[in-house]
């Protein structure tokens, strides 16, 4: 008790901690107000673990290292760079597509100025935000008209809530998805204010299934691009041009919904070939809808494309204006639009591209470059080996396609244990100052180095790995 007492009795107040060389140093660096808060947390841990018999800082200059420590701690950003060496190129975790140089330079002008993004500069009066990515979106798509809103769940809420509130939309059993993050159709649709009408089974919908389940309670048909799986055998599925015929026979619209939605045909750089946006507009919908960040490449956004007046109707309703984006976005997706013009050198200037076209050769050649370095640097009880891999699209691009790749695995040398020690690899990989994240597949960690395309950064942060 008394040993307490004189403890207690020992620890500076916050004013001695804050005139020591590193509490002045602190506040400098941090602010006054910050590092006064942070000194009185850095007191109330030491007497908590006076209490509890622990050791503590106990001098004024203790106090302040302890509290400058915190301050530091909190400065680090929470949104942070990482090596995405997970072999999944979109990858919704990790913030999906990197953009481009271009996007990036147009989205930090609009940040730092003045934008005209609802001012029309030939006649000096109000424009329209839309109007800035429109004409593109027209082009790229040979749709009539276009706009864009936060996501491209916000775009099939919208159309949705538009085109349906209060009436029926048929879609397919076997396009009822759900994708990452609760996003879930039918859910969408109750709170867009539509009734789900489902049609035909999982695996098979036929178009009289479709034609049966018209009335005049319909307000639109929806067909889902079933994005993150695939029903294989015995399946039937309407295509989109039967639907969009039907549709117009009944006087209601056709709504794809494509989700990753690209605007280039991928076969050319060795893909599969995904439905593009310009081939679901000819194909006879009314509405298209698709997302920014996905296989297209730019900042996150979603986009409906189509009939004139439909979009007009769309761009009435009050919750566009809760869905809008920003002028930071819009001038990163008028920045990567753009670079669709430009077809031939799309792999040059846009990141997705460029990595989902990545040759498995430059990767190996990459991974055989660094596996000496990165072996030495883990230390004789891990085993590095360069291995072939198969990288993924992600964020439910082509989900069954993959891409040859190459990398590391990394597997401990005693088996006795190796789980723990495999988990405590990749655990000091993520505490890296850029944190390092591959998966752990089987008794190996593996780095797939399709999304890594400079060496030295990686090494010169590989090398800061604590023992
Ligand atoms: C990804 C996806 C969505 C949602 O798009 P976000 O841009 O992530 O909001 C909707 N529908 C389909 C089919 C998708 O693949």
């Amino acid at each position: 008790m008394t040993k307490d007492a004189d403890a207690f009795r020992q620890l500076p107040s916050v004013d001695e901690a804050l005139r020591s060389v590193a509490g002045a140093a602190a506040a400098e660096r941090f602010g006054r107000s910050a590092t006064i808060a942070s000194l009185r947390r850095a007191l109330s841990d030491a007497r908590r673990a006076i209490e509890d018999g622990a050791t503590a800082p106990r001098d004024a200059g203790e106090i302040a290292a302890r509290a400058a420590q915190l301050l530091e701690q909190e400065a680090t950003p929470t949104v942070r760079a990482v090596f995405n060496l997970t072999g999944t190129v979109i990858h919704t975790n990790l913030g999906r597509a990197l953009l481009a140089e271009a996007a990036i330079e147009a989205a930090t002008q609009a940040m730092r100025e003045a934008v005209a993004l609802e001012f029309d500069l030939t006649n000096g009066k109000r424009g329209e935000r839309d109007a800035l990515v429109r004409g593109l979106l027209c082009e790229l798509t040979g749709a009539e008209d276009a706009t864009i809103v936060n996501n491209n769940a916000a775009a099939v809420l919208l159309t949705l809530n538009t085109l349906a509130k209060g009436r029926e939309v048929i879609i397919s059993r076997g396009e009822l998805i759900e994708i990452g993050g609760a996003f879930r159709m039918p859910d969408i649709m109750a709170r867009a204010g539509a009734k789900l009408h489902e049609v035909g089974t999982t695996n098979r919908t036929h178009e009289k299934d479709y034609a049966e389940a018209l009335s005049d309670r319909t307000g639109l048909i929806l067909k889902v691009h079933t994005s993150n799986y695939r029903v294989e055998g015995f399946v039937a599925e309407v295509k989109a041009p039967a639907l969009a015929r039907l549709a117009r026979e009944h006087d209601v619209s056709l709504v794809n919904d494509l989700g990753s939605g690209t605007l280039i045909d991928l076969s050319q750089f060795g893909l599969a070939h995904e439905p593009t946006v310009a081939e679901a507009v000819r194909e006879g919908a009314a509405l298209v809808t698709f997302s920014g960040d996905k296989l297209l490449g730019g900042p996150q956004a979603g986009f409906i494309v189509g009939r004139k007046e439909l979009i007009a109707r769309i761009n009435r309703n009050p919750l566009k204006r809760a869905l809008r984006v920003d002028k930071i976005r819009l001038a990163a997706t008028e920045a990567t639009l753009r670079l669709y013009r430009d077809p031939e050198r799309l792999v040059e200037k846009l990141p997705t591209i460029r990595l989902l076209a990545r040759s498995k050769d430059d990767i190996e050649a990459m991974a055989r470059a660094l596996q000496p370095a990165v072996s030495r640097t883990l230390g004789d009880a891990l085993e590095t080996r360069v291995v072939d891999l198969s990288s993924q699209i992600g964020s439910g691009a082509l989900p069954l396609e993959t891409l040859a790749s190459a990398g590391f695995a990394i597997a401990p040398r005693e088996k006795h244990g190796a789980g723990r020690r495999l988990a405590e690899l990749a655990s000091r990989l993520r505490a890296l100052p850029i944190p390092v994240i591959g998966r752990i597949e089987k008794d190996s960690l593996i780095l797939d180095l399709r999304c890594l395309e400079s060496a030295e950064p990686f090494l010169e942060n590989l090398s800061k790995l604590a023992p």
